[in-house]
């Protein structure tokens, strides 16, 4: 199975809207396909009608911005009924955190001598939910920095001024929620929050406690031995394997659509109950 379970669209920080990417991961073979925007689910319905469409095999998600001890961490909700109305409040309390935590991100650059970052980077989000990488493009397109890479590295990355963390919730408050609305929690790209391994398993260990039941085994191309500790940890902890590319944008090559590789056969896939999948 070509499964892709973490991506993003122009509802959040990605550039493809949710029908241009449905139908660029049928395109690409993906065979089942979640959305997983920063803490919104408001491109899912149009993603959910040209699924249909295409015949591709999806399911609802979205990725949630959350912390612990301190450090910025993303959990996965999968397969979730976007309808459900304890979902959508934490969303909302999620959106007005999002927004708060701009115009902190604004007021700190603004110190740093960058003027008017509030205004351009909401003027580049628009209606998606505004996010650290709207401020590095406008940063980009006044000059202050090269390239989003680079504002990313100076201002906006981890331990840098402008990565704003508090307001962000517990696991505790948000893998249940996702459990509530039908979905599972998993616990993403957990290679890139430069833990040591063993702040990783007390992490891992917290994050089962609250109602984790999954961990991205892949994310993105990534090499063969991130995927056998991975793998390790995910048997350890006896949690459900996903994959996905966490693609953005189409030329990124390390986070293109489909392409996160096979999960080590000895793992239970997260979808392995998941209803009207193609068979294998
Ligand atoms: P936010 O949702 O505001 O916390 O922003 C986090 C997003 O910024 C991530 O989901 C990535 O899309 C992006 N990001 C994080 N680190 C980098 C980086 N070093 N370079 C480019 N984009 C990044
Ligand atoms: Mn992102
Ligand atoms: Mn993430
Ligand atoms: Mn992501």
């Amino acid at each position: 199975m070509i499964a892709d379970l973490h991506t993003h669209t122009n509802a959040s920080d990605g550039i493809l809207r949710p029908h241009e990417l449905v139908s660029r991961a049928k395109l690409h073979g993906v065979e089942l396909l979640a959305i997983t925007d920063h803490d919104t689910t408001d491109g899912i319905i149009e993603a959910q009608l040209t699924a249909q469409k295409e015949k591709i095999a999806f399911v609802a998600g979205i990725e949630f911005s959350c912390q612990w001890q301190g450090k910025g961490i993303h959990i996965v909700g999968l397969n979730i009924d976007i309808r459900n109305a304890q979902l959508q409040e934490a969303i909302a309390k999620q959106k007005a955190t999002r927004q708060a935590r701009a115009e902190l991100i604004a007021e700190r650059l603004a110190k740093a001598g960058f003027d008017g970052t509030l205004e351009g980077a909401k003027a580049i989000a628009g209606n998606a939910e505004i996010g650290r990488p709207h401020f590095a493009q406008f940063m980009v397109e006044k000059g202050f920095v090269r390239s989003a890479e680079q504002a990313f590295k100076r201002y906006l990355g981890n331990g840098k001024i402008g990565d704003v963390k508090q307001g962000w919730p517990e696991f505790d408050e948000i893998a249940p929620v996702i459990r509530t609305a039908g979905g599972r929690a998993v616990l993403a790209h957990p290679d890139k929050y430069k833990l040591t391994r063993s702040k990783l398993r007390v992490c891992l260990a917290d994050f089962v406690a609250a109602g984790g039941e999954g961990i991205e085994v892949i994310s993105g191309q990534q090499t063969p031995n991130i995927t056998r500790n991975m793998a390790q940890l995910c048997e350890r902890f006896n949690l459900l394997a996903s994959c996905g590319s966490d693609f953005h944008h189409p030329n990124a090559g390390w986070q293109a659509l489909g392409r996160c590789g096979k999960l080590p056969e000895d793992l239970m896939p997260v979808w392995h109950d998941w209803e009207n999948l193609p068979v294998h």
